[in-house]
Formats: structure tokens, C-alpha cells, sequence
């Protein structure tokens, strides 16, 4: 008898080597084979006959083999296979596939799926059909004769499912169905539901058992299309219990999160007037409807953990800074943490224009400091003289004491996922949530975290817009708010995509945008696997630029290898106009503000993704000025590499950026493969189950609000302890919950 957590090597037909080349694609324990599901399935009930089939179409065939053989063409040898049905023939035909030879005999049957096309002499053929010649006893079998029969009858009259084939080929679809049949009939049938029975009432789930079996093999009455689509009562099992724990988890620590002491910042009129008396231009409704909602959590007394959303250039800089005077204004301190020293500097820079003059007392803490200078910040922080403190995340994060800290401001946090923060979180050693902060006492000495310290305030800002489902999942344990709404007077940037050739209309115009009294950017991709070579390639382009097309202009260079003062100073001289052109790699990406800049050329621009290119074309339109964004590219431009750059041009909404970026490379690439901090699925898509995520993480606050008429403490607490046991056993976190 197997349990789900069994082993693989158990299971009849794997042995440990087996074992360990599935171990390689995650496949460890029984569960995780029956999770491994058919990526498509062939109709081979009903599949189609050859006379009716139609050029342009995807189609099942099974038909008897006539002949084949392989033909030696002057630029590659072709296999050929003739297959039939009665008087119908059809011609499949494999390029370089001399290992083919001898693999079919004449009267066999196979089954073929692939794309139907029309060949040179008006027939119909199928090129590099996916097969599997059926009955194939030898290929198929177990050890008996009657076994063999019984694999093979698994295969036609029926609706069979196609697995990915892993492992160099060796494990075939063949091999995977039988392993997986297998283990489905050897199964312990008491297959306890950890989904509470009010839970699988709201959505009419199968029970585990029934959705593993049909998800496998379907029932010959299966909508043919929702099986493709995932879409049967089978899958949306499987993929609801997915989200539904991931949900949980996330579910529970924001109402941990929530039950913990944090500070009850007041909001009288006071500080309403300090908040007011910064503010260099009016608010627009949406910087004044989200300062309200950070307003309200500031002054509960549970900890905020928010999120705020916006586009670029849709002005959350000063909304930190209002949240950060609340908390200034009632004695706190308050950390404002950005992703690269730049961005920290440029924040420093706005601080100290807008709120040193209303008297606040900022630092900059960053790595590029003399050690005495940091030790002296470090100082200032410790005792409270230092109301503001602006750094990078890993500075900041590194144990620096506070003397009373109250509002923690994460700038750009676009490339953190939930997973991530929490991981955070765990490591942190005292557990101060998601930050890695810790108060002080008085004293001055670090303390362990205890009941009576408050926890700081949270506000993550993000550039990023994600469609608001995946905001679920990825910041589920948060809450969002969104600005939506660019500071008026802005006119949408133009954009064009230009071949290199005409660079020199290019600089021409640029020329003229700085006569006109305007600034320019000039970015160039510096992509980590080829760093040094392109620093180069750059350094190249900004002596070029400098020395022979704009040789009366100031042109300066930005790049991540430059040490501190030399980055400060460049973007100094940025500022304030005495560089005129700037050169740059992406180091520029985020936040980098300056109204003036009205151009940015983007070179090679097909090869940066598309969320990249919204960010970096965010550094213009930013003035009252229009501003253009031109895309150059090479001769050679991939067909996606066309796609991007047409959206680009197409349109200047991050939203609908984004979700063509989601699109076009999928949930995993989107956030960025390493840095994901994505919760990695086994059979849910968190693009395509949109729906279903949004019934998990309804469904989840409802058991967790349990028990209640409906569920049981019994349920409740059983629904916990499988949760902590998939969070434990997929990201290692043992504690969340
Ligand atoms: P982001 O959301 O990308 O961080 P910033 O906070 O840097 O955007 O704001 C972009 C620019 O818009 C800045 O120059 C800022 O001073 C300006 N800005 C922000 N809010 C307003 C407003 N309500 N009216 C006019 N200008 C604004
Ligand atoms: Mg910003």
C-alpha cells in the first residue's frame, strides 16, 4: 500500500536510480508523481480520420503504418512515414531523425498528434508528429503477458493523457502513465480531506481521490476542452488546494501581524498642519485618498503592513514623506530604505529640500561613508537626534540602532515577493517582522525583541504595477493601496522605435532638445552575464558621444561600478544641469528624478525586458515639457524583442504594460527568475487561475475566522496543521502560522 508520502522508489517500476533522475525535477514522494500532470491529453476515443482532416489544425490521428524510410535530401536526411486509413493516407515526416530507422513495421498501429499543413504536392502532412506506436508490448509492458495487455489498453479507446517526457526521453509519456496508473490503484483509499466540508461545499470540490484519478484519466464523457484548458472539476481541485494553503499561510501571519503592539501615532491638528506646510504643489485626489489610508493605519494600534502601488512618476515620494512627518511629529523615528545607493542619494536630496526646510533632521546612511562619518550617523541614530534616516536596505537592515523607531518606509521593493520578505523575516533573529529592525532601549544596547517594544510601522512602495490578483498572492500578507492617478500637467511621453541607421536624425534632435534648454538620457544595457564586455561597450559610446558628436556639451557617465562619491557627483552634476547629456546603464532605473530631462534614447532597446523599459522611460515625462523616449535596435530583432518594443510604443499605462509583460513571459520570468520570491506551484497558474485564487484567499479568511456553524475547531485546526506542513515542506518556513 502507498501513502502520498511514500517515496517514488516504491513505486513498481522505479528503483533508486529512477528515483534520483526524478528527485532532479522535484518528483520525491508518491504526492508529487500524482501532481506531475498531463501537460495535454489525445483523444483517442474519437480521434480524427484521416479524409477529414484539415490543413492549419492540431489533430489525434491513429491509423495503421503503410511504409517508411529515410531519405537523404542535400541539405539534411528526412524520415518519412506513410500511415493509412483504408483508401486515406497521410505523410508525417521527421527532419535529421536518422534514428527512426527500422521503428515502424508495416501494419502497425500508431497514434500521431501534431499540426496538420498542406506539402508541395497538395496532400496533407503532418511535420514532426509527436507518436506512439500502440500495443508496442515490449515498450509498454510489465513483466507478464497479461500486464503488457493491460498497459497497452490503456492507451487507445480512450481519452489518454500525454505527460512531458523528462529525464533525457527516457521517461516517455508511456512510462509516466503506467507509473502514475500504478500508483493511483496501489493508493491507501483512506485519503483523509484536509479542505473542510463547508469549504469543498461553496465550490463543489471532488474529494482528493476522485480529482487525482479523473485529472489522470478521465471519464470518456470529459469536456475535451476543459481538460486541455485545466478547467474540469478534476484540476480545479488540485489547483483550489494549491492556492487555498498558500492563502492560508498568508492569511494567518497577516492577522498575526495585525494582533501584535504597534504604535498609536496621534493625528491631531497639529500634525495635520506640519503635514500640510511641506507640500511643495497640491496633492492630486489619489496622493490625498492613499495618505488617508495610511493615515487610518498609522493611528490603530496594530502594526501597518502596506503596500503602496503606483506608476512611475505618480508622486509616492512625497506621500512617504507626509507618513514620515506623522511619526517625526510624534517623537518617532522614522527609516527610509531604496534599493541602490543612487536612489538613496536622491531621496536624500529631495528630503532635505522639502522637509529640512520645514526643520527635520535627516542622516544618509549609506556604504560609501568614511567609517568615522558612519560611526558618527550611526551615533546620531542611536540617540534620536536623527529623526529621518535615509540608506540602502542592506545598510539600514545591518543592525543599526534606533533610539525609538516608528515608521519604516521600503522604497521600490519591485523585485520582493512574499516568499521573500518572509524568508526575511525567519532569518532576522530577533523576528522583528519584515523589517529586520530593531528598537533600542534608552540605554543604547540592542534588546531582544519583548512584549512591550511596538512594532515599527511598514509601508513598501513599488513601481510595479501588478494586476491586483497577483497583488494577492505575491503581497497577500498585505495591504495595498493604489496611486492611480499621474500629478497633473504631465503629457504622455512619445515613443518611437528607430533602426540604428538613423542615429544621426537621432543626435540631431537630441541637440536641439538641449538648445531648447532641456537634458537627455543616453541608457545602455549592461546585462550581468556579459557585464565586463558591455561596461566597455559603453564606456566606448560615452567617449564617442562626448568627443565626437556632442563635442561642445557636457556629457557625463553613469554606471554601477563607479565608487560612491564619483556616482553622487555625476548625478549631481545631472541635477543641477551641468551635465547635460547623461550617459547610463539601468542603474538608472529606478527612481532617479529629474524634471528637466525631456529625452532618453534607449540603445539596443530590444534587449531589455518590457517592465525594464517602462521603468527606465519613467525618468522622462516627469516636467511640464514633452518628452520623448526613442527605442533604437539593431538589424536583428527577435520576434518578442518586436512585440516589446511595439507596446512600448503603443502605450504609456503600466498596468496594461505590465500585463502584457505577464503574458508574454509567463508568472515566472515576470517577477524575475531568482528574485522571485514567487511561490512555486505545482499544478496552479497564477494567471490563468486567476478566479480560483480569488475564491482561496476568500475561503481561507473564512476558515481562519472559524469555527462558526458551518466548520469545527476540529476542521479549522486540521486545515492549520496541513498548511504549516506544505509551508514547512516547499519554502522551509516552518514558523509562518
Ligand atoms: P514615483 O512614484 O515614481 O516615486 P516621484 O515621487 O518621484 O514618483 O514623483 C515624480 C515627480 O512628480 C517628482 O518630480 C515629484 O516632485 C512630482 N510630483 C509628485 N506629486 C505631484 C503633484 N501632486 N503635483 C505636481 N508634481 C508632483
Ligand atoms: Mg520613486
Amino acid at each position: 500500500m502507498l501513502e502520498l508520502s511514500t517515496s517514488v522508489q516504491y513505486v513498481k517500476g522505479i528503483g533508486p536510480r529512477l528515483a534520483e533522475v526524478l528527485a532532479a525535477k522535484g518528483l520525491r514522494t508518491v504526492d508529487d508523481l500524482l501532481h506531475y500532470l498531463p501537460f495535454r491529453y489525445e483523444d483517442r476515443l474519437n480521434p480524427r480520420s484521416v479524409a477529414e482532416l484539415r490543413a492549419g489544425e492540431m489533430a489525434t490521428v491513429i491509423a495503421e503504418v503503410r511504409n517508411s524510410g529515410l531519405f537523404r535530401t542535400r541539405r539534411m536526411p528526412i524520415f518519412q512515414l506513410t500511415v493509412g486509413q483504408g483508401r486515406s493516407r497521410l505523410k508525417c515526416i521527421w527532419f535529421h531523425a536518422a534514428y527512426l530507422q527500422g521503428r515502424f513495421q508495416a501494419g502497425q498501429m500508431v497514434a500521431l498528434y501534431g499540426k496538420v499543413e498542406e506539402d508541395r504536392d497538395g496532400g496533407l502532412q503532418i511535420v514532426q508528429p509527436q507518436f506512439e506506436i500502440l500495443g508496442d508490448i515490449n515498450e509498454a509492458g510489465g513483466a507478464d503477458e497479461a500486464e503488457k495487455k493491460a498497459a497497452a489498453s490503456l492507451e487507445i479507446g480512450r481519452i489518454v493523457p500525454i505527460y512531458e517526457s523528462t529525464g533525457q526521453g527516457k521517461l516517455t509519456p508511456r512510462w509516466f502513465r503506467r507509473v502514475i496508473r500504478f500508483s493511483l490503484e496501489n493508493l491507501n483509499p483512506d485519503l483523509p480531506d484536509p479542505i473542510p466540508a463547508a469549504v469543498r461545499g461553496h465550490l463543489s470540490l471532488l474529494t482528493p481521490r476522485e480529482a487525482l484519478w479523473k485529472v489522470h484519466w478521465p471519464d470518456a464523457g470529459e469536456s475535451f476542452a476543459d481538460l486541455q484548458s485545466s478547467r474540469t472539476a478534476a484540476h480545479i481541485r488540485l489547483i483550489f488546494d494549491e492556492l487555498f494553503f498558500i492563502e492560508l499561510g498568508l492569511e494567518l501571519k497577516r492577522r498575526e501581524q495585525k494582533a501584535q503592539t504597534g504604535v498609536a501615532f496621534q493625528l491631531n491638528d497639529g500634525v495635520r498642519a506640519a503635514i500640510k506646510k511641506i507640500l511643495p504643489f497640491h496633492p492630486t485626489a489619489a496622493q490625498k485618498r492613499v495618505l488617508k489610508e495610511i493615515a487610518t493605519d498609522m493611528q490603530t494600534p496594530s502594526p501597518m503592513r502596506r503596500l503602496l502601488q503606483g506608476d512611475v512618476g505618480s508622486g509616492k515620494t512625497i506621500v512617504a514623506f507626509q507618513a514620515a512627518i506623522i511619526a517625526i511629529e510624534n517623537g518617532y523615528q522614522v527609516a527610509l530604505m531604496a534599493p541602490t545607493e543612487i536612489l538613496a542619494q536622491q531621496h536624500y536630496f529631495s528630503a532635505r529640500q522639502i522637509l529640512e526646510r520645514a526643520g527635520y533632521r535627516i542622516v544618509l546612511l549609506t556604504g560609501s561613508l568614511e567609517q568615522d562619518r558612519k560611526r558618527d550617523v550611526r551615533r546620531h541614530i542611536a540617540q534620536g537626534n536623527a529623526q529621518l534616516v535615509i540608506g540602502t536596505h542592506a545598510l539600514i537592515q545591518d543592525r543599526v540602532e534606533f533610539e525609538r523607531l516608528g515608521l519604516v518606509v521600503v522604497d521600490e521593493q519591485h523585485r520582493f515577493g512574499v516568499m521573500q520578505r518572509l524568508k526575511l523575516m525567519k532569518k532576522s533573529d530577533d523576528a522583528r517582522v519584515g523589517t529586520g529592525l530593531r528598537p533600542v532601549t534608552p540605554g543604547g544596547d540592542a534588546r531582544r525583541s519583548t512584549e512591550s517594544d511596538p512594532e515599527p510601522d511598514v509601508l513598501v512602495m513599488t513601481a510595479t504595477p501588478i494586476p491586483r490578483t497577483l497583488a494577492l498572492t505575491l503581497y497577500g500578507d498585505l495591504d495595498v493601496s493604489v496611486l492611480d492617478e499621474l500629478p497633473p500637467g504631465r503629457t504622455p511621453v512619445v515613443t518611437r522605435s528607430l533602426p540604428d541607421e538613423r542615429a544621426p536624425e537621432v543626435w540631431d534632435f537630441v541637440r536641439k532638445q538641449i538648445a531648447a534648454g532641456h537634458q537627455a538620457y543616453v541608457v545602455y544595457p549592461v546585462i550581468e552575464e556579459n557585464e565586463e564586455r558591455e561596461l566597455k561597450a559603453a564606456e566606448q559610446m560615452h567617449r564617442q558621444l562626448r568627443d565626437k558628436i556632442f563635442p561642445n556639451l557636457h556629457v557625463g557617465l553613469l554606471h554601477g561600478r563607479l565608487d560612491a562619491d564619483e556616482k553622487e557627483q555625476v548625478m549631481r552634476d545631472f541635477q543641477q544641469g551641468k551635465i547635460e547629456i547623461l550617459v547610463a546603464t539601468t542603474v538608472i532605473e529606478v527612481g532617479v528624478d529629474v524634471p528637466n530631462a525631456t529625452v532618453m534614447v534607449i540603445e539596443h532597446a530590444d534587449r531589455f525586458g518590457l517592465a525594464q523599459l517602462h521603468q527606465l522611460r519613467g525618468r522622462i515625462g516627469r516636467g511640464a515639457a514633452k518628452s520623448y523616449c526613442v527605442l533604437m535596435r539593431g538589424s536583428k530583432v527577435s520576434e518578442e524583442g518586436e512585440r516589446r518594443l511595439d507596446a512600448m510604443v503603443g502605450s504609456n499605462d503600466g498596468f496594461q504594460i505590465a500585463e502584457l509583460d505577464l503574458e508574454l513571459r509567463g508568472p515566472g520570468e515576470f517577477f524575475g527568475t531568482k528574485q522571485a520570491g514567487m511561490p512555486s506551484f505545482r499544478v496552479a497558474n497564477i494567471i490563468r487561475d486567476r478566479q480560483l485564487l480569488e475564491a482561496s484567499k476568500r475561503e481561507a479568511a473564512f476558515v481562519i475566522s472559524g469555527p462558526n456553524a458551518e466548520i469545527s475547531q476540529e476542521e479549522v485546526d486540521r486545515a492549520l496543521r496541513e498548511m504549516r506542513s506544505r509551508w514547512s515542506l516547499s519554502y522551509g518556513l516552518v514558523e509562518v502560522g
